[in-house]
């Protein structure tokens, strides 16, 4: 293509607003540009990434029988109401009315839809396993649009769903797709880990898989060990606590004992986190429990983990087996604790108390008093106060040993790109997806969904294929494969050369983009080193002697080579 007629529009500077060293060089090179928080064009560079990397998708969907469909975006929400996640799924969901009143959701995934085609298509055993898989626009209104494509609003998803008649028949879909996946990611050219993920209540263990891209700017992070295959989303990841061995013995329903030396108040104006009061009293975080109220599908309830400890959320919830969990706001806090925020205590609570195991095994600590200033010291979980339950509700530490192995846990930053996930029967149940087997009963469909963030693939990409000056794609998702450029368009010879080369370039099969604009070569330069091809070919003065200059990306220097070695070179790409 010439770039003399084509919409790429490169900034000479860095955008104000983009963080991540892909939003930024994905707006400077031209390949995207917002429309709204979170809402992107694809220009036409940008586009073309994303249409390879949707052809590798769909060879490796297609290679396993993956059928490709697509569904509507606009759902009624009846169907919504009938899965039950109508009411739970929150402000992420796009509402709104059609011209009769009736609501409809813009669909942020697709497992209703779907689930509702085959329940009424698909009668018999004959018929399964069945995968279905879409590459379509998902709507999802984030609480906190960033990074570009990272996380958008509206973005391009790759979901695949699978109806198995039997949870070993669904075993062998979900390895395939796994497969599948690990060939998409290699071709895409990532450096990327599959981890272990939260699958919630539904799934069961090994249910739910996540394939992260390693990159700094990630929003997860991913617990692996060093020293055996263990690896997990810190979400998912668990918490060895040999310290906290004792505590499996410990009755949790028991009432407090009220023969016990009752805890000592002490007076800590202002002092409202762990690291004023380690500060300020001379402790060391480990002697402190930090009390934190949550809501829990509109429930407050308190859990307990040690000063120097994160709690895990995902843990919690799944405990709990909640669809939401939020921190408490000031106020429900002041009305549960009778205190302000920072000054929460297990002692007198009167909601559920739930510790996790390193906080309940300690023998005393020093905990908020519900009362604004005062803190309590001698508090012993169990004694002073009851637990409803004990477990690993914590994320785990970097000093944690691997719970499979003991070995050293490594930590770090990832961008989740795909997600495969064990359904088992939660939708085939709500949405009557039945099939009639060889003996004539009526089952349940065991599903599987499996996605793919098609254009936060792109950005992650772009992440990882970054250089000081500009994007550097890999070859299989390159927008163009050649960067041919000529320096002085105006020269016949450079232009006859460029033209003769161009074609050749063309018939051999390959993507050019051809710089014939009439710009200083200082600009060509910028902006191909900011669109990052994989081969840049320039044609200059060189062109009068037959040699032109070869550079492949990444490459500090370019060589200067006779025109048929060019030639030769591009045969072989
Ligand atoms: P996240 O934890 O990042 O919000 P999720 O668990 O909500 O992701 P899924 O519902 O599993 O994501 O969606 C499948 C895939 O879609 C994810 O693995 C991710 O690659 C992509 N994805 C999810 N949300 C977004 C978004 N807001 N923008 C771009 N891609 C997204
Ligand atoms: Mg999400």
């Amino acid at each position: 293509m010439r770039q003399q007629h084509m919409l790429i529009p490169t900034l000479r500077d860095d955008p104000a607003e983009a963080e991540a060293i892909s939003h930024r060089l994905l707006l400077r090179a031209g390949y995207i540009r917002q429309l709204a928080a979170g809402i992107y064009t694809y220009l036409p560079l940008g586009l073309r990434v994303m249409k390879k990397i949707e052809a590798i998708i769909r060879e490796e969907m297609e290679a396993i029988g993956a059928q490709e469909l697509l569904m509507p975006a606009m759902q009624p929400a009846e169907l919504w109401e009938t899965s039950g996640r109508y009411g739970i799924y929150g402000p992420e969901l796009i509402r709104l009315k059609d011209r009769h009143g009736r609501a409809f959701a813009l669909g942020p995934t697709h497992e209703e839809v779907v689930t509702t085609l085959v329940a009424a298509e698909i009668h018999s055993h004959r018929k399964l396993p069945l995968t279905v898989y879409q590459i379509q626009t998902k709507f999802r209104d984030e609480r906190r649009p960033r990074f570009g494509l990272m996380r958008g609003r509206e973005f391009v998803m790759k979901d695949a769903y699978s109806f198995d008649p039997d949870w070993e028949g669904l075993d062998r879909t979900y390895r395939a797709m796994e497969e599948a996946y690990h060939r998409i990611f290699s071709r895409c050219g990532l450096d990327y880990r599959a981890v272990e993920a939260d699958s919630g209540a539904i799934g069961g263990e090994g249910g739910s898989h996540e394939f992260m891209a390693l990159a700094e700017s990630g929003e997860d992070t991913i617990v692996s060990c060093a020293a055996c295959s263990y690896a997990a989303n810190l979400e998912k990841a668990e918490a060895a606590s040999p310290e906290a061995a004792d505590a499996n013995g410990f009755q949790q329903t028991d009432a407090p004992s009220h023969a016990a030396t009752p805890p000592e108040r002490l007076h800590t104006p202002g002092m409202r986190t762990i690291a004023e009061l380690t500060e300020q009293l001379g402790l060391s975080p480990r002697q402190l429990v930090k009390t934190l109220i949550y809501v829990a599908d509109g429930r407050p309830v308190a859990l307990l983990v040690r000063g120097d400890r994160e709690a895990n959320e995902v843990k919690l919830a799944r405990q709990l087996g909640c669809e939401s969990l939020e921190l408490a706001d000031a106020e429900t806090t002041r009305q549960v604790t009778g205190a302000p925020v920072g000054f929460a205590g297990p002692v007198g609570l009167t909601i559920p108390i739930l510790a996790d195991l390193e906080a309940a095994a300690m023998a005393e600590a020093v905990t908020g008093a519900n009362e604004a200033d005062y803190h309590l010291s001698g508090v012993r979980p169990g004694v002073h106060f009851a637990l409803e339950a004990v477990g690993d509700f914590r994320n785990a530490g970097e000093s944690d040993p691997c719970p499979r192995c003991g070995g050293r846990l490594v930590f770090r930053r990832g961008i989740e790109m795909g997600h495969v996930f064990k359904l088992g029967t939660k939708y085939s149940r709500a949405l009557g997806a039945l099939y009639t087997d060889e003996d004539g009963r009526r089952r349940e469909m065991i599903m599987g969904c499996y996605g793919i963030g098609v254009s936060r693939l792109l950005a992650a990409i772009a992440e990882q294929h970054a250089g000081e000056s500009g994007l550097r794609w890999p070859a299989a998702v390159a927008p163009f494969r050649v960067h041919l450029l000529v320096v002085a368009p105006r020269d016949e010879t450079q232009r006859a050369a460029a033209d003769q080369l161009y074609g050749r370039l063309l018939a051999l099969g390959l993507d050019v983009l051809l710089d014939d604009r009439e710009e200083r070569p200082g600009v060509k330069f910028k902006d191909a080193d900011l669109i990052g091809l994989p081969v840049r070919i320039v044609i200059g003065r060189g062109a009068a002697d037959g040699l032109v200059e070869w550079r492949t990306s990444g490459e500090p220097e370019a060589e200067t080579i006779p025109l048929p070695e060019a030639l030769e070179r591009a045969a072989r790409l």
